[in-house]
């Protein structure tokens, strides 16, 4: 449903001309065609006419919509101030269609599921010159501006040359496909197909030279790392350091810094990486309305997001990926031991209550089993952070604002609850039916940052020391540890493992003695 947007809202809004060139009439046309849920997306581009137009598959607009959507401040994405901390969409200020009405001549076709497909040709002021005519039309919209800034001499004299401006789109639609690899283009220039872009790998389509073996990327419930192996590639500019949050390509120096330090010491000298990072933001945390195209954003907790892109590179930078390069690692790193690629272990006693006595063709092992478990859960935890729902809800007491805000950031439900109490409705699966739960949950609340939380969820819920195991459990744990990412260490960086190599128990005992014959 369109609504317009009351006075005080459309003050609050970073006004100003949001478009000022073809490029920008272009992005807003592609964002309105996402926020519509479309998942391709054409568009033919007429430089002779100034014509733009978009189509897409989404979800179209309904007849009662169309004859209100390019009246100033009309949106059907937010209603009301609130809404201005909870926007979830690419759009919200209700300006784009007005605009390219007043800067051009806009017309619509629209069809919205069974209904009839309409058409619509607005005057300057946005209002419908006629009725919507029906027209055949598949399920979506197109919507279609010629003579873009025709009345506005000034304008079109201050607008860069036409290969500079086709430049310029061609770099807004990369990094829209970019921000949205959902979503199929196709791009006409003069009637030629320009561009084409399937939905899925963009990055190597943008870039033949790179090979998608060369790309790794680690996903979190809240952000995403796409980074070039450094060892494969990297640029002669910061060109591919790219910041996304919540699918928009940002400008944002500190993230874009923090980036380039997480590879210092890691490239040649003058060189560059391909560092992609998707922040999934939650909507009240940030701040879209300090740049009128919405190419900056203002993040609430910019420093948790720093170090959480740090350790992330980080691992991805250390992480033994494919087997070329986990051979690779192994060569640099001596004396270290590959554990995921040793034979299968097996377990055999438990010594002291503490420790997995194992063994396979290179030898001996001890293992610590807290640690060892501790290992397994956490990187579960990397791998599929779970917050589940709970029958019984739990009430906090006393919780500083901090800690309520580290709670809602791990996703966990909980709402305040009457004076100085809050009631949690959610928790992290590990601690559903855990006896220590409340505890463990105050512990999480103040940890600030995700690797801390999971680090102290996974100590918390391992097996302790002392505890009394049975063979099966004691294989199961130690078939999960050999398959970790990171066996050598538990997330706190103690070590997991005593290693007797067979050569070396060979030598201690010296086998190499010849008596006899045997
Ligand atoms: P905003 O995107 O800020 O809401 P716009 O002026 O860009 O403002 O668009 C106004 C309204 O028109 C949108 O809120 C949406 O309801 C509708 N709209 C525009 N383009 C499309 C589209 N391609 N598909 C469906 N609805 C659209
Ligand atoms: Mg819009």
């Amino acid at each position: 449903m369109i609504n317009t947007l009351p006075p005080a809202v459309v003050r609050l809004i970073a006004a100003g001309e949001v478009i000022d060139s073809l490029a920008s009439a272009v992005r807003e046309l592609a964002e309105n065609a996402i926020d519509a849920g479309a998942n391709r997306i054409v568009i033919n581009i007429w430089t002779d006419s100034f014509t733009i137009q978009v189509t897409d598959n989404g979800k179209g607009i309904s007849y009662s919509d169309l004859l209100q959507v390019a009246l100033p401040h009309t949106t059907s994405k937010i209603a009301n101030q609130e809404d201005l901390t909870n926007i979830t969409t690419l759009g919200f200020r209700g300006e784009a269609l007005h605009c390219l009405a007043q800067l051009g001549k806009l017309t619509i076709i629209s069809r919205q599921g069974s209904a009839p497909a309409y058409q619509v040709d607005y005057n300057q002021q946005g209002e419908c010159i006629n009725l919507p005519r029906e027209t055949a039309f598949a399920e979506g919209t197109t919507v279609k501006v010629t003579n873009l800034f025709a009345h506005y001499p000034q304008r079109l004299s201050m607008l860069p040359s036409m290969p500079q401006q086709i430049r310029q789109i061609q770099k807004q639609v990369y990094n829209l496909a970019i921000a949205n690899p959902h979503v199929s283009w196709q791009i006409y220039l003069e009637n030629k197909e320009w561009l084409k872009l399937w939905a899925g790998d963009i990055i190597t389509q943008i870039l033949p030279n790179l090979n998608s073996t060369d790309l790794v990327s680690l996903d979190y419930r809240d952000l995403q790392v796409i980074l070039g192996l450094p060892d494969r590639y990297h640029r002669p500019r910061p060109d591919w350091v790219k910041v996304i949050i919540n699918r928009r390509v940002v400008h944002y120096p500190e993230l874009e810094q923090t980036i380039l330090n997480s590879f210092q010491r890691k490239l040649p000298r003058n060189r560059y990486p391909l560092c992609l990072v998707h922040i999934k933001a939650s909507p009240s945390q940030m701040d879209w309305n300090r740049h009128p195209a919405k190419l900056e954003v203002y993040l609430d907790q910019l420093q948790y997001w720093q170090t959480y892109i740090t350790d992330t590179i980080c691992r991805l930078l250390e992480r033994p990926i494919q087997p070329k390069t986990t051979r690779q690692l192994f060569q640099v790193a001596e004396n270290s031991i590959s554990y995921s690629t040793a034979p299968q272990l097996c377990a055999i006693a438990q010594v002291l209550k503490t420790y997995i006595l194992a063994e396979n063709s290179q030898g001996i092992y001890l293992i610590e089993q807290h640690t060892a478990h501790e290992r397994v859960l956490y990187e579960h935890l990397e791998d599929q952070w779970q917050i589940v729902p709970i029958p019984e809800p739990i009430l906090l007491h006393g919780l500083t604002e901090t800690q309520v805000f580290n709670l809602t950031k791990m996703a966990v439900d909980i709402s305040e609850f009457g004076s100085n109490t809050w009631v949690v409705r959610s928790l992290p699966k590990l601690l559903v039916d855990h006896p220590e739960a409340v505890a463990i949950l105050t512990e999480l609340s103040q940890q600030e940052e995700m690797s801390g939380v999971m680090a102290q969820l996974a100590c918390r819920s391992a097996i302790k020391n002392g505890t009394e195991l049975d063979l099966a459990t004691m294989q199961t744990i130690i078939q999960q540890w050999q398959a970790t990412r990171n066996p050598h260490t538990c997330p706190h960086g103690r070590p997991i493992c005593l290693h007797l190599k067979s050569n070396d128990l060979a030598r201690i005992f010296r086998r190499n003695w010849l008596i006899g014959n045997s």
